[in-house]
Parts: structure tokens; sequence; C-alpha cells
């Protein structure tokens, strides 16, 4: 997580440093709270694959950094923009990170035991259709009992990614503007097509941000 942004994204997308006048003079008192914990402020090609704008935070410590898609600069007001990056801030500021980490390493710890079992069970290699226990039976029923159990750690973090965007949302409010959130949203749902009003299942299981709507409605 520490080195996704300096690493792997290079790989695929070109990041160059926003420039600092343009911060200071956009996010003036808001950016010098904040400004010495952060690595740097990014604008990523986006606009190579596609024209959806977003914006996210990613790294610990000293390389925490903030990544703007370039699609995002072009289509918001400055005012937006930082209206954009105090809820990225207020994600950092409300430990959202560390909690996803921890969330993610429950996670794997709970994977990694279930792949245990199935190793380890002869039922599992049985219900393949083996009379013996098999390690490579086991890893086989390991990815077919995987699929179910995924999606309900989907849900989960869904859950919790859900709260966090409405948490960050009002910490852009408090510290910022709710107004110029809400017109970042609704330019952001438009060009990105976002769906209003999906079905309450559906959303519920694979919706990590709340619907546009909804988190307008929190603003006000
Ligand atoms: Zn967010």
């Amino acid at each position: 997580m520490m080195f996704y942004s300096s690493l792997i994204v290079p790989l695929f997308n070109k990041q160059t440093p926003l420039e600092a006048w343009e911060l200071r003079s956009a996010i003036g008192d808001f950016w010098d709270k904040v400004w010495f914990k952060l690595d740097n402020i990014y604008v990523i090609d986006g606009s190579k694959r596609s024209s959806k704008a977003n914006a996210y935070f990613s790294g610990f410590g000293p390389k925490k950094r903030i990544v703007l898609f370039d699609t995002l600069i072009k289509d918001l007001s400055t005012q937006e923009l930082v209206a954009v990056l105090a809820h990225e801030i207020g994600h950092y500021k409300k430990r959202h990170t560390l909690q996803m980490l921890a969330l993610g390493t429950i996670q794997t710890w709970v994977i990694l035991f279930i792949f245990s079992l199935a190793l380890a069970v002869p039922v599992v290699s049985q219900a393949l259709g083996w009379e013996i226990q098999s390690f490579h039976l086991g890893a086989v029923a390991f990815w077919i009992l995987f699929t179910p159990i995924s999606m309900i750690f989907g849900m989960i973090s869904s859950i919790f990614s859900r709260k966090n965007e409405y948490e960050a949302d009002a910490y852009a409010k408090e510290n910022y503007s709710g107004e110029h959130l809400s017109e970042a949203l609704i330019k952001l749902s438009r060009n990105n097509l976002s769906n209003l009003r999906p079905h309450p299942a559906y959303e519920f299981f694979y919706y990590s941000h709340p619907t546009v709507l909804k988190r307008l409605e929190a603003l006000k």
C-alpha cells in the first residue's frame, strides 16, 4: 500500500506533481493545515482510458499522496476541486486508510484460514469425487467455495466504505464547503453516468459509495 502509487501506478499511467503555486493559491489556509503531512498532490493521466473523473488518497506516513485525475481538473472549478481534496483529506483525518487496511488484513487471515481448512479436511476432496484427502482438490474446492465468501467480504467492506464516504463528506463540509462539494458531486455523477437510483439490494451489496442523491441529502 505504501508504494502502490510510486511503483505500480507508473506502470500504467503517468503522474505529475500538481504545480505548487496552483495549490497555494487555491487551497490557501486549508492546504497549509495539512501540507507538511503529505508527500505531494499528483495529477494522473486518467483521460488516457476513460472520461470518468476521480480522486483518491494512497500510501502511509511520509509516502501519503493525493492523486487527482486530469479529467477531474478539467471538469471542476477550483473551489469544487478543493472541496474534493477536503473530502480526500477527510478520509485520512478520520483514519479510514488504517481502518480499511485493518479490515483487509482480517479478511486475508480469514481467507487463509478457510484455505487451510479446505486443504486439511478429507470431506472436501470427497465432495469432488476423490476417496482420500488431496491437496490439489482441496485447492480447487477452495476456489469454488471462495466465490460466495468473497461476495460477503465485498459486502462488508462496502458497508464500511459507504459509512466512510459520509464521514469524509461531513469533514469537507465542516472544514471547507458543503455547497462546493455538492456541486462537484453533481458534475462527477453526470460525467461518470452514475446510476442515481440503483436497486436497493444491488446498492447494499456492491456500492462502495452511497448514491449521489443520498450524499447530497446528507450534506444538506
Ligand atoms: Zn471518498
